[in-house]
């Protein structure tokens, strides 16, 4: 059974004296970094200047490039014979980043994923099969020892091969999965050529979707298609992996683990605390990691703290939906863009399937974004598909601004990737 279920209901005012306790111990610890042992110096800060959760305030934020420019072991904060396993960044956004971890590192970390999947229902005597790719991909390893530790019996089918997946979900009688959402919906795909009705012919109940940014509309689809109940959990290398913030059986935002992380939500551009409830990009320091801590690290994630209480009664906070990340931005004609946006719009029309691409060109000065989407079932009515055109055309412009060209392509059309989707393809050059 996983460790310390009591951190999991701690009230407020104990959150608070149990952060600051692991701050001061997280900061005494950062010191044995050559890299934050400098960052102090250099800001003229002591680790006996935090005495307070505020007083996190002082010390600098640490970015992506700062990873990078100490790649690989530059932010060690332990000496490396102590360090058992490493993570790298699968790299989505440029050169990949090192993460190091303890034993202990690694225990927290299974407890941490333990307890999401036993805060969604599951129990041991559930089969969770894995569809994540293992290896340097931390939702791999990281939910086959979360749900080793909570008990269930593991299927590290791990990623492709989606008919081999398919028979283990049906002959192994899976019924939680992991898969990445874009992938979620490849799986009922197949399942449909392959004659199975997902709530006819396997036993799945739980479905945990994350890794990448959906929608609303995307989960409900999910949970349609396969009869299941689909959790949002969100996780980054630099944070360990998947276990830093799942939604609860409530399904209005993710609670983040506060025992093991400190929040903040910056304004991207000043850097300054966005007001109370506002979109800002998400700072988390961590507070119970030995091999590699990390202070005020920006993650370029874009959410909101989600306010009030959950009806749960766990008093974690619950960050929003992501948003995407500040540099899956598109800009176009002065206006922001977020991808999530028009799938939002896109997933609405029952007649669409779930997969779309965003290319953008230009010529000229002039932007332009295609979308194609992929349709649900084929169809050669074309009165019928120009008319659905024009009204995906008129909702999107209504959301983003700007008239966007709509291509409707057939089934399994677009380009599918492994791991996880590529839904924006910039191919506009540089005017001088
Ligand atoms: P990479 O940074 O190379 O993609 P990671 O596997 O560490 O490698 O990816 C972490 C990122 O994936 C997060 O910073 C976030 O942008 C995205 N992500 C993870 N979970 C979710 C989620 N539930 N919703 C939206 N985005 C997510
Ligand atoms: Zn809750």
């Amino acid at each position: 059974m996983y460790l310390h279920p009591e951190l999991e209901t701690l009230s407020r005012p104990e959150i608070e004296v149990l952060q600051l306790e692991r701050l001061k111990k997280t900061v005494a610890q950062c010191m044995n970094s050559p890299f934050y042992r400098k960052r102090f110096a250099d800001h003229h800060i002591k680790p006996e200047d935090i005495r307070s959760l505020d007083d996190l305030k002082k010390i600098p934020f640490t970015t992506k490039q700062d990873l990078r420019d100490n790649y690989p072991f530059g932010l060690a904060a332990v000496p490396m014979e102590q360090v058992v396993r490493l993570h790298s960044s699968s790299g989505t956004t440029g050169t990949p980043t090192v993460i190091l971890h303890t034993q202990k590192d690694l225990d927290e970390w299974a407890n941490a994923v333990a307890r999401c999947l036993y805060m969604v229902g599951l129990r041991p005597g559930d089969i969770f099969q894995n569809s994540s790719g293992y290896g340097m991909f931390t939702g791999g390893l990281g939910f086959q020892y979360g749900a080793e530790r909570l008990g269930m019996l593991t299927v590290p089918a791990a990623a492709g091969n989606t008919k081999r997946q398919i028979k283990f979900i049906t002959d192994f009688g899976t019924t939680a999965l992991h898969a990445i959402p874009s992938y979620a919906g490849r799986l009922y795909e197949v399942m449909e050529e392959m004659g199975i009705d997902p709530k006819r012919d396997t036993k799945l109940h739980t479905l945990i979707i994350g890794a990448e940014p959906h929608s609303e509309e995307q989960r409900r689809r999910i949970e349609e298609m396969l009869g299941v109940k689909a959790y949002n959990s969100f996780g980054m290398s630099e944070m360990c992996g998947p276990g830093v913030a799942f939604e609860c059986k409530k399904q209005n935002g993710l609670h983040i683990w506060e025992d093991y992380y400190i929040v903040e939500i910056v304004d991207p551009q000043t850097l300054e605390p966005v007001p109370e409830g506002e979109v800002g990009e998400l700072v988390l320091t961590t507070i119970n990691r030995e091999a590699m801590p990390l202070l005020r690290y920006r993650t370029r994630d874009l959410t909101r703290i989600l306010p009030g209480d959950c009806p749960c009664g766990r008093h974690h906070i619950r960050l929003d939906r992501m948003k995407g990340r500040s540099d899956d931005m598109m800009i176009l004609k002065g206006v922001n863009i977020f991808p999530i946006q028009i799938e939002t719009i896109l997933m609405q029309f029952a007649e669409l399937g779930n997969d779309y691409l965003i290319t953008l060109t230009n010529e000229e000065a002039n932007d332009l974004m295609t979308v194609e989407v992929e349709l649900k079932e084929f169809c050669d009515d074309y009165p019928r598909l120009q008319a659905l055109t024009k009204e995906i055309t008129r909702q999107l412009k209504d959301e983003i601004l700007i008239t966007p060209i709509v291509r409707l392509v057939p089934k399994g059309s677009l380009p599918k990737q492994e791991g996880k989707a590529v839904r924006v393809n910039d191919l506009r050059k540089t005017l001088i």
